[in-house]
């Protein structure tokens, strides 16, 4: 597959998956992020780009709630998955957005696996849940995917508990659960940081082309625009918990804005053209 092809254009009439509008962090009322805006269309990829510390995981994760409540609150600002709003949402219809219309890659894996559940059977309950695949079915699916992640000896890690898997197979196991999924929003937070480069970008191809077969919206926060002009049709670069510039990705590299994207330009290699 080319790149155009990867981030060919979309419909801007398709329909919205993910709408955040003016939505505002604090941490015991010291503002976090403020009046971030962006939206995510069905088959469409949008990176969140910014330095350590800018608000990325924050913005991810007040989408679903996940935030240390009441530590943290929303001053202002509204979260929409289609027409469902998750700001200040009950517990239960959280819990019913949560892993089903919606995964997660983390930076840490532990917060989405089970440690009392087997690897066959987190993976596996979440195909029966998600997608009516019968427990009887789902072991080739589970192993096609567990390879597709890169782990080594799927067959083995069935049998295995979380705890008995190293930080990067757990990683793996966590990628291969969201994809088994397939929701109709991933967020993946620095998915593959902690991967090497070649299972980055095979994870990173894994989650194109599921997006293509499934037209999920994909929300990647990464600061390395290697990713973003790999797979992002659209790019929101956050600085100090604020949207400095929201661009498409040809705007990224053809007609940089603010002093930040510029900054992070000059310190990348040129991924817009070959080398
Ligand atoms: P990043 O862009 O690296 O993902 P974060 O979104 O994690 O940055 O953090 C943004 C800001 O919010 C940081 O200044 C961080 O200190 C603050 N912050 C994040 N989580 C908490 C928390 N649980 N309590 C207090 N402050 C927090
Ligand atoms: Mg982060």
């Amino acid at each position: 597959m080319t790149n155009a092809a990867m981030t060919a254009d979309y419909d801007n009439s398709t329909e919205k998956v993910l709408s955040v509008e003016n939505l505002s962090v604090s941490f015991n009322g010291e503002p976090a992020v403020v009046d971030v805006s962006f939206d995510i269309r069905r088959g469409e990829t949008v990176a969140l780009v910014g330095e350590s510390g800018s608000g990325k995981s924050v913005t991810a994760l007040s989408i679903l709630q996940l935030l240390p409540y009441p530590i943290a609150s929303h001053p202002g600002g509204s979260v929409w998955l289609g027409d469902t709003q998750t700001v200040g949402a009950d517990h239960d219809l959280l819990r019913s957005i949560r892993g089903s219309k919606v995964a997660m890659i983390f930076q840490e894996p532990m917060t989405s696996l089970n440690p009392l559940h087997r690897i066959e059977k987190q993976i596996g309950e979440v195909m029966r849940v998600h997608r009516g695949i019968a427990a009887s079915e789902a072991k080739p699916k589970i192993l096609e995917l567990l390879n597709l992640v890169g782990l080594q000896n799927p067959e083995e890690k069935l049998s295995a508990y979380p705890h008995e898997l190293s930080g990067g197979q757990r990683q793996r196991v966590m990628i291969a659960m969201a994809l088994a999924n397939e929701p109709d929003l991933l967020i993946a937070d620095e998915p593959t940081t902690a991967l090497d480069v070649t299972v980055q970008k095979q994870i990173l191809r894994l989650i194109k082309e599921q997006q293509i077969r499934t037209k999920a919206a994909v929300l990647i926060i990464t600061h390395d625009l290697g990713v973003v002009a790999k797979i992002c049709n659209r790019v929101s670069i956050i600085h100090s918990g604020m949207i400095v510039e929201n661009q498409s990705i040809q705007g990224i590299f053809k007609r940089p804005k603010s002093k930040y994207l510029k900054a992070l330009l000059d310190a990348t290699p040129r991924y817009d053209k070959p080398a």
